[in-house]
């Protein structure tokens, strides 16, 4: 397997590469130089296989002479450890609950594949891998969960003290073991800042095998094309065209869902839901891309202003609008909107549904008024419980937090205090390798 960059599609790294940089230096984003049709077998018999051969599948054709078969094998058995089931609403509308991991969200699939895929190309190096991650509060989450107990491999987590929520804190800070999390007496933007610049710093990354894990790693957005077959698999009759509707902020999952369609997968249309921060709606409407500042919003995870993953799709339709439209369709709604689907769900349908799901939920209704006799498949990105406080003030009830979060509220918060300087960090860093 050989990736390019968006931004110079003419030079090749290995899969290895790509995965320890994360971004190439042109500051474009790695791709795979092919996007292998599957077997038309594998179609066929789609019913017969587990969700892990389906991974391993989808693996053994993209990554072409970058790791033996039995490596694969073992690489998805012991990333694709949750499931992914498809609820079913009624005839037309399906859910794809991707929440079963360990930090509630669909984040968790891209975080322990990167996880162990890292772990196995780091086996041969004999110094320690040092993961370097800022956090706002979800991403660390998933990564902590993610990397927790991945040999030869340790992960240190900023955050900004005060500003994430006190059940986010505890998924960053109560693991131990790998993972350390370091209380920044900051903001966000301060931790992405010491992060950068400990990249930059010459005498640390001689002294320190550092990397990052990046929202934008292709080892993030691999495994996520694994559920949109896994999906299609759970559907009992095929009489109708396929639509998934993905609630989107950065676009990486829907990017994942692409690359499962150039692999053969047999999807109608994609279908990208957004909140109020809705370039990407915008540019299907008028040809126009305006990335712009995000504002806030009840379905935060998707509060982007300019979504990385935009050159990747840029980059698969030939950077021709036509194309992307025939596609993808967009739309996006208020918080009022979101709220009142949230209501509706649970009205009609007795299920809680959260407000990035709820999202993608009206925007499969909007597509689903003008494209009659579909079968919509919204992907459920977060467990309700996620948004405790938002989701029982909307639907004027108790939410039940799952068993595997309440454990963590019980546990006790260790982390490191720090400031903003660069000079703290590097020598806590520099002697914290040591020990
Ligand atoms: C990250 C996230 C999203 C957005 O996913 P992208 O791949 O960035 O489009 C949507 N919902 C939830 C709950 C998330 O955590």
């Amino acid at each position: 397997m050989r990736l390019y960059s968006t931004k110079n599609t003419s030079k090749f790294v290995s899969l290895k590469t790509a995965l320890f940089k994360g971004l190439p230096e042109d500051n474009g984003l790695y791709m795979p130089e092919c996007i292998p049709q599957l077997p038309a077998v594998f179609f066929q018999n789609l019913k017969d296989y587990s969700f892990q051969e389906i991974g391993f599948e989808v693996c053994k054709a993209l990554f072409w002479g970058a790791m033996p078969e039995k490596d694969i094998r073992k690489l998805i058995e012991k990333s694709i450890t949750f499931p992914a089931p498809l609820v079913s609403l009624d005839e037309e509308t399906r859910v794809l609950e991707l929440f079963h991991g360990p930090s509630l969200a669909f984040k968790d699939f891209g975080a322990r594949f990167m996880a162990q895929l890292m772990s196995y190309f780091n086996k041969n190096e004999n110094r320690e891998l040092v993961i370097l991650v800022a956090t706002s509060g979800d991403t660390g989450g998933a990564v902590a969960a993610g990397f927790y107990k991945t040999p030869g491999i340790k992960v240190v987590i900023l955050y900004p003290s005060g500003k994430v929520s006190p059940l986010q804190e505890k998924q960053l800070t109560a693991l131990g073991h790998n993972i350390t999390a370091l209380e920044i007496d900051g903001t966000f933007d301060d931790c992405q800042a010491l992060v950068k610049k400990a990249f930059l710093d010459d005498e640390l990354t001689e002294r320190i095998r550092l990397s990052s894990a990046n929202s934008i790693n292709i080892a993030r957005l691999i495994p996520q094309s694994f559920y949109y077959f896994e999906a299609y698999k759970q559907l009992k009759s095929y009489d109708k065209h396929v639509v998934f509707c993905t609630p989107s902020g950065n676009f990486g999952n829907i990017t994942a869902g692409l690359f499962a369609k150039r692999m053969g997968l047999r999807v109608h249309q994609f279908i990208a839901a957004t909140n109020v921060n809705d370039v990407v709606p915008e540019y299907l409407k008028s040809g126009i891309y305006s990335p712009r500042p995000s504002v806030r919003t009840i379905s935060n995870a998707m509060d982007v202003g300019n979504p990385s993953n935009f050159a990747r799709m840029m980059d698969m339709y030939g950077s021709t609008w036509n194309n992307f439209k025939k596609e993808i369709s967009g739309y996006s709604f208020t918080d009022e909107e979101t709220k009142a689907a949230m209501k509706e769900v649970f009205e009609k349908y007795g299920y809680v549904i959260d407000p990035h799901g709820a999202v993608g939920y009206l925007a499969l209704q909007e597509y689903q008024a003008e494209n009659k006799g579909t079968c919509g498949i919204v992907l459920e990105t977060a467990h309700p419980s996620k948004f405790l406080d938002d989701v029982e003030s909307i639907l004027e009830k108790k939410v039940e937090v799952p068993e595997r979060l309440a454990v963590l509220a019980e546990k006790k918060k260790v982390s490191v205090k720090m400031g903003t300087a660069f000079g703290e960090f590097k020598e806590w860093l520099a002697a914290n390798k040591e020990r």
